[in-house]
């Protein structure tokens, strides 16, 4: 079931019930998003979750909000004048218990601004009223992103920048291959083919963590495989975490080019290096030499760079690559 060539897989995601059209909210409401219900459905089969309904919160119910200290806010209702409430505790057994069901999971999209489901920037209210000025995460998000460090989790409104999404994207197909190729019965030969059909990604992400990789795999076959796996899959999650940069792309591009050294003339290969140099300064987006080059090299390429999951680690239709 490993995908990233386009195939018609549905890769399993969860989604804050709310951006899935449910009535949810406390106004009893939703905020469904049209960017995941009409877009990435078409390769995400969303799991709808909300963690305040789970609790009995009941719709509709009253707005909640974070209080106390930053290091351990208190879910209270936002009209509350008990300085004791502590809704945490009811909120937590909700999800506690459905939990190990996002195991089988590759992404979660949260809700932004809730005190439950927000990942970032959720404002933490003093005694007083007024909040402070360190922001927090929602509760059922900071427990999720505790249970699942390597899961790819982003809010919504962050999927609306170009760039966030395709990189949340990126990590979704990489942990599903890497949980499907790899994971499903896993052998040292398996993650090294995986590791060597992710090369250029991580190249395009992180020069230094893809070098380490390649050193730590040359030598790791001596050591306990899940130990392998763990470390091999948590600096690969975390180097694809950071968005990849004209400047590493232009680099790949450029490697992947000296691939075609003796099999296509100079002034062809002179060609491309120009295109990829104007890709480099920002004037074309990175489709152009991405296909250009792709087409040599099904042409001319051997099968080991054919089979970089570089050329397209996530569906083609999704036009991720076609951003200046
Ligand atoms: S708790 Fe989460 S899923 Fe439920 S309504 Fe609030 S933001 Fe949406």
């Amino acid at each position: 079931m490993s995908v990233g060539a386009g195939e018609a897989v549905q890769i399993p995601v969860g989604i804050s019930a709310c951006l899935a059209g449910d009535n949810v909210r406390y106004n009893g409401g939703h905020s469904q998003s049209r960017l995941c219900l009409n877009t990435l459905s078409r390769y995400f089969s969303f799991s709808r979750f909300c963690p305040e309904v789970a609790a009995g919160f009941g719709t509709p119910r009253p707005t909640m909000r974070l209080t106390g200290s930053p290091q351990a806010p208190r879910l209270v209702y936002s009209d509350s004048t008990n300085p004791e409430e502590d809704l945490s505790p009811q909120l937590r057994a909700g999800f506690a218990g459905r939990m190990h069901e996002f195991a089988g999971l590759d992404g979660y999209v949260l809700m932004k601004n809730s005190p439950s489901c927000g990942l970032e920037r959720i404002k933490i209210y003093r005694d007083n009223g007024y909040p402070w000025e360190e922001r927090g995460q929602g509760i059922f998000a900071a427990a999720l992103q505790a249970a699942y460090p390597l899961l790819p989790i982003e809010e919504e409104g962050r999927l609306h920048d170009h760039q966030l999404r395709e990189n949340f994207i990126l990590r979704v197909y990489a942990h599903h291959n890497f949980r499907h190729e790899v994971r499903a019965s896993p052998t040292y030969h398996k993650l090294l083919q995986f590791h060597s059909s992710y090369k250029y990604v991580l190249m395009a992400h992180s020069q230094p963590t893809y070098k380490a990789l390649g050193r730590y795999l040359a030598e790791a076959h001596d050591q306990p495989l899940p130990e392998v796996l763990e470390h091999y899959f948590s600096q690969l999650m975390q180097a694809l975490q950071k968005p990849a940069t004209r400047r590493n792309h232009a680099n790949v591009l450029l490697h992947l080019l000296g691939y075609l050294k003796h099999s296509v003339p100079g002034d062809a290969r002179q060609h491309i290096v120009d295109i990829i140099d104007r890709y480099r300064t920002g004037k074309i987006p990175l489709v152009t030499p991405l296909t250009l080059l792709r087409h040599y090299i099904d042409r001319e390429g051997s099968s080991y760079v054919q089979a970089q999951r570089y050329w397209q680690p996530y569906p083609e239709d999704l036009g991720l690559t076609n951003q200046l």
